[in-house]
C-alpha cells in the first residue's frame, strides 16, 4: 500500500501480484473485507468454503471440516476473491499459468491426509505413492512401519501392495514440531530424541521395512535407524516415498541449501551406508509422477533442479529477515 498509487487494498494487491513472481497464497484482513489471492501457478493450496450465510478461506480443507464449513472450491490460480458484507466477489488478476505448477510435496508431506488438495484427497495420493514404492522396491521383511505421522498413508499403501503387515513400531510425540524446519542442528537433534519412541514389543527380533515420505538432510533418518536397532530390529529396510531431494525450494518451503541436502551430496549407496540400513529404496521420479492424475501440472524442482519460475540459486532465503534485524538493531 505504501508504494502503490492506489488507496484500495484490492487494487494494491493486484498491482503487487503483477510484479511479484513465485509462490503465494494470501489471505488479507482489512477493515471491511477478507481478500484471498493465489499465485497464477497455483503452487500452494487455497480453498473456499461456505459457513452458514458466509464464506471462509483456508489453506487446507481440513480446516473447513473443523469449523463445520462446506468445501466449495479452490481459489483459482491467479484469482482474487473478496469476502465482505455483500457476499463473495471474484476477479481474475492474472491468467492461470499453463501448465500449472502445484507443489508435489504438498501431496507427499506438507498437507494433511484428510485434506482435499489440488482436487484429490491427500491420503489417496499417498496410498498410491506407497503402492508404487512397493512395486519398485519390495522389501524382504516381516512387517512395515511408518515414520509417523506424515508417512502413515504411504506406509499403508506399501503394506497393501506388498502384503506385509502394517504395525505401529514408532510412536510420535505430538507436542513437538517438524524437525527439519527447526532452524539449527542442536534444535533438530533434540527434536528427534523427543519426537519418536520405538515400540520394542513390535520391533524386537523382526526384519523391519520402515517407510518415510522423504529424506532431506538424512540426520533424522540416521537417528531413527539407530532407535529401531536399539529396540531389537534385526534388519532395517528403508523405503522413501519420493526421489532424492537434490535441490532447494525457492517457492516458500524452507528446505536447506544444496550443501546440506544428502541427496545432492551422496549416491544412494553412500546414503545407505550413512544411514546404516540393510537396504534403501527411493521412489523414482517417474513412479512419483505416475501417482498424480495430471503430472504435467506439478512442480518437482527439488528433485530435478528444473525450476518452473526462474530462481536465483545464490539467493539467501533469510536475507530480508537478516537485513531487517540489522536495521532494527542499528536503531
Ligand atoms: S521445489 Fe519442491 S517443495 Fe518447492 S514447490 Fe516445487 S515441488 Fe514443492
Amino acid at each position: 500500500m505504501a508504494l502503490s498509487g492506489s488507496q484500495q487494498v484490492e487494487e494494491a494487491l493486484a498491482e503487487a501480484a503483477r510484479q511479484v513472481k513465485g509462490a503465494y497464497s494470501l489471505v488479507v484482513l482489512t477493515e471491511h473485507a477478507v481478500v484471498a489471492l493465489r499465485d497464477p501457478h497455483g503452487f500452494r493450496p487455497l480453498c473456499l468454503g461456505r459457513l452458514g450465510d458466509g464464506y471462509v478461506v483456508a489453506s487446507e480443507t481440513c480446516a473447513l471440516d473443523l469449523v463445520g464449513a462446506e468445501f466449495l472450491r479452490e481459489v483459482e490460480p491467479g484469482e482474487m476473491v473478496t469476502l465482505d458484507p455483500h457476499g463473495l466477489r471474484s476477479r481474475r488478476v492474472l491468467p492461470a499459468a499453463e501448465p500449472l505448477q502445484h507443489c508435489v510435496f504438498e501431496h507427499i508431506y506438507f498437507s494433511r491426509p484428510d485434506s482435499v488438495v489440488f482436487g484429490e484427497t491427500v491420503d489417496r495420493v499417498r496410498r498410491r505413492l506407497g503402492q508404487q514404492l512397493a512395486r519398485e522396491h519390495p522389501a524382504d521383511a516381516d512387517l512395515v512401519i511408518a515414520v509417523p505421522d506424515s508417512s502413515n498413508s504411504i506406509a499403508l499403501g506399501f503394506s497393501e501392495e506388498s502384503g506385509l503387515p502394517y504395525e505401529l513400531g514408532l510412536i510420535r510425540n505430538h507436542y513437538v514440531g517438524r524437525t527439519f524446519i527447526q532452524p539449527n542442528q542442536p534444535g533438530r537433534d533434540f527434536g528427534v530424541r523427543v519426537k519418536f519412541n520405538p515400540v520394542a514389543e513390535v520391533l524386537a527380533g523382526r526384519r523391519v521395512a520402515v517407510v518415510d515420505d522423504s529424506i532431506v538432510r538424512g540426520t533424522t533418518s540416521r537417528k531413527l535407524v539407530r532407535l529401531l536397532r536399539r529396540a531389537g530390529a534385526t534388519q532395517v529396510h528403508f523405503r522413501v516415498g519420493s526421489p532424492p531431494v537434490t535441490h532447494p525450494c525457492f517457492y516458500g518451503i524452507d528446505t536447506p541449501s544444496r550443501r546440506e541436502l544428502i541427496g545432492a551430496l551422496k549416491t544412494v549407496v553412500e546414503i545407505r551406508e550413512y544411514l546404516g540400513v540393510d537396504s534403501l529404496g527411493y521412489l523414482s521420479l517417474e513412479g512419483m509422477l505416475a501417482t498424480e492424475r495430471e503430472p504435467r501440472r506439478f512442480c518437482r524442482a527439488c528433485f530435478t533442479g528444473q525450476y518452473p519460475v526462474a530462481a536465483d540459486p545464490q539467493a539467501r532465503k533469510l536475507s530480508l529477515e537478516e537485513s531487517e534485524r540489522v536495521r532494527v538493531a542499528g536503531r
